[in-house]
């Protein structure tokens, strides 16, 4: 079971139950607390600053998995750098059945389950929802409104770290597919007026 905060009790009951409880001590909005339950697998994938890194996918996945979201500890390491101080008390990398590609829940990041393939293919996808860390989580919307201002911050940053990495042909290709998506996705809902 893997939950936002930090565990701070895992204890089999005399009644058979099993009592896990984990704590948060930066405030944290509701829309982003999670609870994951299932029989994971996990691994302490690195620190950086103090802050746990860790990942959690199906035990089929283990390996795959693992490599996967290994990259996270780099992407939180640039983004401390170029940001400031992570609000929150470990970052966890979880596979999940979440209807959307990532979710960023904060300091328990719930990715797609395909998202899992020993391919490292996900690499913006994590650089997306640890922006959002920052981007949406800490500085929260006010409305719903608004929320094209933490998925613009966190589309941004998640180019910016690409760049960092792989320079400035990848910053345009990523500008490149987000227009692409756009309007595609205009295109889409005209034709549905
Ligand atoms: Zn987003």
């Amino acid at each position: 079971m893997v939950a936002t905060g930090e565990k701070i009790e895992e204890s089999y009951l005399e009644n058979g139950n099993k009592l896990t409880i984990y704590r948060e001590p930066a405030p944290v909005a509701m829309k982003v607390v999670t609870i994951g339950v299932t029989k994971f697998a996990s691994r302490l994938l690195g620190e950086v600053y103090d802050i746990p890194v860790t990942a959690w996918v199906y035990p089929e996945n283990r390996l795959d998995g693992f490599s996967d979201y290994g990259v996270a500890t780099k992407v939180l390491r640039y983004f401390i750098d170029q940001i400031g101080p992570y609000s929150y008390a470990k970052l966890a990398n979880m596979q999940a059945k979440t209807q959307w590609g990532g979710l960023e829940n904060a300091g328990t990041i719930a990715y797609f389950e395909n998202s899992v393939n020993g391919k490292n293919e996900v690499e913006g996808l994590i650089a997306h929802e640890i922006a959002h860390q920052w981007f949406g989580n800490s500085a929260s919307e006010n409305d719903w409104n608004h929320v094209r201002l933490s998925e613009g911050f966190a589309t941004y940053f998640a180019i910016l770290y690409q760049e960092s990495v792989y320079g400035d042909d990848k910053r345009k290709e990523e500008l490149q597919l987000d227009r692409k998506q756009i309007i595609d996705y205009f295109k889409k809902i005209q034709l549905r007026s």
